[in-house]
This record gives C-alpha cells, structure tokens and sequence, in this order.
C-alpha cells in the first residue's frame, strides 16, 4: 500500500518529533492535539528545529516553508477520515488509548493502518479496541525523533505480515532504521533501558551519591551519552513511572517496582523538561 497521508495524534514532544520527519518525508501530515495550545506549541517546537537546520545549512529557507506547509492542524479525530495511516503519540496511558484507537477504528478508512508510539503498552491489548487488530502495529520512535535513527517496530498478535512490510518500507523513507520486535512488556528498549532509570533513581532515594555524581559515573564509566537521570527528565518522569508500572504488571515481579521518589516527583509535577523541573531544573 502507497502511503500519502499521516494523521499524527499528540502533538508533545514525541508527536511533534513524528509529524516533523513525516513532513520533512514529503508526507501530507495531520497533527492532532486536544487542545490549540498544544498543538501552536509542538508546531513553535518543528520551527525550532527546522529554523536550526537551516542556520546550519542542512535546509533551505523554502525547505522549511514547504515541510511547515505540510502539516494542518486538527482539533478532532474525525479528520482521520482520509488518513492512510494514523501514528498516536497521545499519554502513556491505555484507557486514553484505547478510546483513541476505538474512534479511529470507526472513522479512518478500511485501508488505513493505525500504529501507536507507546513506549510499553501491549500492541495486542490496544488493538483488541478495534475491529482491525490485524492493521494495528507499534511504531516506537526514540526520542528526540528527528535525530535518533530507530523505530522499534512491534507486532501485536493478529499484525499481518503486509502490515508490518509497508511500516517498516515508510520507517526507512523517514531515513530511520526500523527494528522488529514481538509483544512483551517494555518490548526490547525500555524493558532494559527503564530499569535501569529506575535503579538511578533509587540509587539517588538511598543517598548513595548526588544526582550529578550518578550521572557523570554513567556517562563517563559506561560511555553513555547522558547519565540516567538526566536522560529520565528527557523521556518525562510521568512516562518514565508509566512504563516500570506496565513492566511491573505485566511482569508481576518486584524487580520492576517503581522507585517511590519517581512516583513523589510525577505527584509533586516536576516531570521534567518539559514542565522546566524535574531532577534537575530547565529555563
Ligand atoms: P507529552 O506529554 O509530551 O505529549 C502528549 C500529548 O498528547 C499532549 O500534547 C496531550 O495534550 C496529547 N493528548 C493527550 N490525550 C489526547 C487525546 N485523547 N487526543 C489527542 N491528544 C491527546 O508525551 P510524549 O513524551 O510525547 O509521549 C507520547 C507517547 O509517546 C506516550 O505513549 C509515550 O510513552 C511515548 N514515547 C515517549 C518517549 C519519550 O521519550 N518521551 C519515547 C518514545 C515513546
């Protein structure tokens, strides 16, 4: 199937990141959001983005007018109704989910695929929304979107192998490297990766060293690029507590208990970079 038009629903931080490298593909991009505010400002953040890649030369001015033109905005789901595919990037959070996956199973066409973002949630119980589980398929982008190269793409049960042939065909025309995996909580990444978040955390509840410390042990003992916590207020501590509660679930083991300075840090709304407080302060 030829895909043309990407409706994308949650226009935050991921859904932004999705609607700009759909844009910047060539694709017709609908950016679906609740509200106005968060729509003007996940649009304020591809400008952002884009206005930098022309300062460094990467693209042109008209470029830049061209990919912005691509995406409309939407205030309501029932503009999926010409949508080939439908990407949601909406909360961490299976009955908000679910009712997306039900409206759009109602109003976008036969054809159309519907994939979810979700960094933990089963693609299998999401597509059960629907009377199309073999057309829903998870499309987990890494974030920040536009730079990172993966999309873990995750099968549910029913996902046909078409299916799964034309997302991973638009993941490599989105110039990013499509990874399959199969249906298990946290899938591959954050099964490893938030664990051990978790375990910083913890670390950081039992005194063990300041939260600089423990993120300059990790980026400069084990190479990593940016130390636990301050990679945890990146994702969102709110999604960050979302996914060890999935893994904690659907696991049923204690390994995977959240730390409970992570659940008193979602409570007290320091959520991160995007609120400007989370282990660390943003301006
Ligand atoms: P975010 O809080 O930045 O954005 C979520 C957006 O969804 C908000 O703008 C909100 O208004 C909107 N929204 C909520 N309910 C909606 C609805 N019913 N219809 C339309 N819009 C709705 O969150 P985010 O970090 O962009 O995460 C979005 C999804 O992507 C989550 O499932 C998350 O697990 C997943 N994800 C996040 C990361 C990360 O690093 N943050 C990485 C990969 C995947």
């Amino acid at each position: 199937m030829a895909i043309q038009n990407v409706m994308v629903i949650g226009a935050g931080q991921m859904g932004s990141g999705i609607a700009q490298v759909c844009a910047q593909a060539g694709f017709n991009v609908k950016l679906n959001d609740m509200k106005q505010e968060a729509f003007d400002r996940g649009i304020a953040a591809i400008t952002k983005n884009l206005a930098r890649n022309v300062e460094k030369g990467r693209l042109s001015e008209e470029e830049k007018t061209a990919i912005l033109g691509r995406i409309t905005p939407s205030l309501d789901l029932n503009d999926a109704h010409d949508a080939d595919i439908v990407i949601e990037a909406a909360v961490e959070n299976m009955e908000i989910k679910h009712t997306i996956f039900k409206t759009l199973d109602e109003v976008a066409p036969k054809h159309a695929i519907l994939a979810s973002n979700t960094s933990s949630l089963p693609i299998t119980e999401i597509a059960a929304a629907t009377n199309r589980p073999e057309q829903v398929i998870g499309m987990h982008f890494m974030n920040p979107v536009p730079v990172m190269k993966l999309v873990e793409i995750i099968r549910g049960l029913a996902t046909t192998d078409e299916v799964y042939k034309t997302v991973e065909e638009m993941t490599v025309k989105l110039s990013k490297t499509p990874v399959e995996c199969n249906d298990f909580p946290g899938f591959v990444s954050n099964r490893i990766l938030m664990p051990m978040i978790n375990e910083a955390i913890f670390t950081l509840q039992d005194g063990v060293a300041s939260k600089e410390a423990i993120d300059d042990i990790m980026r400069l003992g084990m190479n990593h690029p940016m130390g636990p916590l301050q990679l945890a207020d990146f994702i969102g501590l709110d999604t960050c507590l979302y996914i060890m509660e999935v893994l904690h679930e659907g696991f049923g083991d204690s390994k995977y208990r959240p730390s409970p300075l992570l659940r008193q840090y979602v409570k007290a709304g320091w959520l991160g970079k995007k609120t400007g407080r989370g282990f660390y302060e943003y301006s």
